[in-house]
């Protein structure tokens, strides 16, 4: 099912700014429609464990449902909606949208499940971003510590100070606080010293020459174990082969996501999913009886 959502797709849209004034206008107003009428779907990827292969949780990736062009990705509508202002409505939907499934799937019986939702770094500019969390949580029940917001280095570059207090307060509800992309900003380790996280994504450029080029090695392990003193978590994106798998797990990478284990795929697959692959709640009490 992930196969139709190739990257062809989209090729018509320019990811960056500098598409055509009219052609913004459009998007613009076919992203407010988007929002009004439901085309937006939230497609989910499963984290894994890499010692056990259990899934620890997925991440929230958005999906636009466009009535003419056809399943349009992110990269082609975040930046302009982060532009235009929009990636506020946008992002409130994301997150009830995803606390709301997560709720679900909770409720299936996967108790370990812990959806991570990407945040711009314009919603963390808002001064009411703890507030929408906080209530958003509680309007959908989902406790604070099956949440984790996923946010860039960059997100810290203006307003810094009120963006570092807001994260600390997230912090200090429960909500983990991952930092994605890690290692593509250009002052990761400062950032590091101030952010209050408690997970690092490495990015997947690392990731994809892991194997055969020896300072992408170099530096994937300088992550980890950097990380580890550090006693953070470390997410490695972009995993795709066993060897990729069997490098990080050598090298002490608590979890692993990438098109090795699944694509991103929407809700009702990715339930499924769980239920064939069904280990994430295994290891707790009740109802633990099938590995007898
Ligand atoms: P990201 O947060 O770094 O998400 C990971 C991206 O890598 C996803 O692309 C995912 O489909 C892709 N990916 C996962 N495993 C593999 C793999 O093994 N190989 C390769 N080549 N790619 C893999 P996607 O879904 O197109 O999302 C792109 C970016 O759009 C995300 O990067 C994130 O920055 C942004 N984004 C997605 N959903 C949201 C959202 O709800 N809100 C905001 N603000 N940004 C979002
Ligand atoms: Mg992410
Ligand atoms: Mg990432
Ligand atoms: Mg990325």
């Amino acid at each position: 099912r992930a196969k139709q959502h190739g990257r062809n797709t989209y090729q018509w849209f320019a990811s960056d700014l500098n598409v055509e004034a009219s052609e913004r206008v459009e998007l613009r107003n076919d992203l407010q429609r988007a929002l009004e009428q439901g085309q937006l779907e939230l497609f989910y990827q499963p984290i894994v464990e890499s010692r056990t292969g259990k899934i620890r949780g997925s991440e929230a990736l958005i999906r636009w449902h466009h009535p003419r062009r056809g399943l349009v990705a992110p990269i082609q509508f975040i930046p302009l909606a982060e532009d235009t202002g929009q990636i506020i409505e946008l992002g409130q939907w994301v997150l009830q949208q995803a606390c709301r499934d997560a709720i679900r799937l909770l409720g299936m019986g996967y108790r370990d499940y812990r959806v991570s939702v990407n945040v711009s770094p314009v919603q963390l500019r808002q001064e009411g971003f703890v507030d929408l969390v906080t209530d958003t949580l509680r309007q959908t029940g989902l406790a604070p510590e099956r949440l984790e917001l996923e946010i860039v280095e960059s997100s810290v570059l203006y307003d810094t100070d009120q963006v570092v207090d807001r994260l600390g307060r997230l912090r200090d509800l429960g909500v983990g606080i991952a930092i994605d992309d890690f290692g593509t900003g250009f002052s990761s380790l400062s950032y590091l010293k101030i952010m209050p996280v408690t997970k690092i994504k490495i990015d997947r450029a690392f990731v994809k020459d892991v194997i055969s080029n020896r300072r992408d090695a170099a530096i994937t392990q300088g992550i980890l174990s950097m990380a580890h003193h550090l006693s953070l978590e470390v997410v490695a994106e972009g995993v795709e082969t066993q060897a990729h798998a069997a490098f990080l797990r050598k090298n002490n990478c608590q979890l692993l996501q990438g098109y090795l284990f699944a694509r991103p795929m929407p809700f009702k697959a990715f339930a499924e999913f769980l239920a064939t692959r069904g280990n994430a709640s295994d290891n707790e009490d009740a109802g633990g009886t099938d590995d007898t």
